[in-house]
């Protein structure tokens, strides 16, 4: 699960990670008294105003409405009404967003902590993340923040390192002073990164997260080391022992028809292809995809139904399917094996007769617990459902349905 940027920030200091400190709001008529309450915190006089919204590339996105880029300076109490207007409300377009960009509901008003200019500061990047190669964690450091990492990695890979950490031992204190070593620090900014680093790797194993990237943490003129941006992958399979992680999410910048399905227990991920296709269980449902593209199509969907496809559940998910206009094909694929086939075929009987018309061909291919009853079932419902029983003969008919 993804979260914000002043939400990421509130965990990592939450574990004593120094942050940039700011205030969020979500009116403009909100953010001068915002502003005010940060200079008595922080004693800061500029301000930065940063877009909150799940993507990033916000310094050099550009808001439609107005013109204005994702991230920017306030110099002064007199400047923020403005620059908020600038941002609220608008759609803002990363690199990483659509076309139509994603629309910023809420903006963050951080002290501006690059004092007394840029160029007395130094920006790196950092991030901890799981290698799958090794099985390890590791964090991924460079002297080349602030920019985009994947220039960094592509033209100066030299200038990327990466630290292991052996799960029987945890980060070490060698290795944290390694990393500030390697990252050309001295004196009292040595000090500050060991700290923030040993704090950062605790708030990623400590919140269960996949992925932490901060770029850039900044050294500033005195020395301070403070994460400017986070940006916080929470392992969605980890949530159950975080309760309060549940209320971090902000389902505006979700596809709606994940977020629906989702709520039905359905696992539904869009994608681009034509052939829409209904699944019980992840393995199976990877298998089908293959199946689509070895037939010369494309999926429109992975659809995990779960382990019990009875009508109700087929119903939804035949619903969430049709609900992509790009549909052309429907392949619904169950094994059998704790839910009988026959249910299942009953189930998409039910389903499709209480859908009403359905427009696009669908093909039921039924293995495992009385697979032939079921066939029986979709062959006498009348409907316009093919049947079949061997993957083979499921994917032909795919083919002939679009043909
Ligand atoms: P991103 O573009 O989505 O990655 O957003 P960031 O939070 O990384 O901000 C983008 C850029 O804005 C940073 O790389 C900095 O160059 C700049 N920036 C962020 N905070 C400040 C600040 O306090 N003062 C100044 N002058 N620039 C800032
Ligand atoms: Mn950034």
């Amino acid at each position: 699960m993804n979260i914000h940027e002043y939400q990421a920030k509130a965990i990592l200091s939450s574990f004593g990670v120094t942050v940039q400190q700011g205030k969020v709001v979500d009116r403009v008529e909100d953010a001068v008294a915002a502003a005010k309450q940060l200079t008595e915190e922080t004693g800061t006089g500029w301000y930065v105003v940063k877009a909150q919204i799940h993507a990033g590339g916000r310094g050099k996105g550009i808001v439609t409405e107005t013109g204005s880029h994702g991230v920017v300076l306030a110099k002064g109490i007199d400047h923020v009404e403005e620059k908020v207007k600038g941002v609220l409300g608008g759609h803002l377009v990363t690199k990483q967003t659509s076309a139509g960009g994603k629309k910023v509901n809420k903006v963050l008003i951080a002290q501006d902590v690059y004092y007394p200019g840029p160029s007395e500061t130094s920006e790196f990047y950092m991030s901890v993340l799981l290698n799958r190669a090794t099985g390890r964690n590791m964090i991924m450091y460079s002297t080349e923040g602030g920019m985009d990492i994947e220039a960094v990695a592509e033209h100066t890979p030299h200038l990327i390192f990466t630290e292991e950490i052996d799960p029987s031992v945890g980060l070490q204190a060698f290795q944290t002073r390694k990393i500030a070593f390697n990252l050309g620090l001295s004196g009292q900014a040595f000090k500050e990164m060991a700290k923030f680093v040993e704090a950062l790797y605790r708030a990623y194993v400590e919140t269960d997260s996949s992925m932490f990237e901060i770029n850039p943490v900044l050294k500033t003129s005195d020395d301070r080391i403070l994460a400017v941006d986070a940006k916080v992958t929470l392992d969605g399979n980890g949530l159950f022992r975080h309760k309060d992680y549940a209320a971090l999410r902000d389902t505006s910048e979700e596809d709606p028809t994940e977020v629906e399905a989702d709520s039905h227990g359905l696992n539904y991920v869009k994608l681009d292809g034509n052939v829409g296709c209904m699944v019980n269980g992840a393995g199976l449902a990877m298998a089908t995809m293959d199946m689509i593209k070895l037939a010369g199509y494309e999926p429109a969907n992975f659809l995990d139904v779960g382990g019990t496809a009875d009508a109700a559940r087929v119903e939804k998910a035949f619903r969430i399917i049709l609900k992509d206009p790009n549909v052309k094909a429907i392949l619904v694929n169950i094994f059998g094996g704790i839910v009988r086939c026959d249910r299942v075929a009953q189930g998409v009987v039910d389903a499709y007769k209480s859908i009403g018309e359905i427009n696009v061909p669908i093909i039921v291919r039924l293995q495992g617990t009385n697979a032939v009853e079921a066939k029986t079932i979709i062959d006498n419902s009348g409907l316009k459902v093919l049947s079949a029983i061997a993957l083979k003969e499921a994917a032909q008919k795919v083919q002939e349905a679009l043909a």
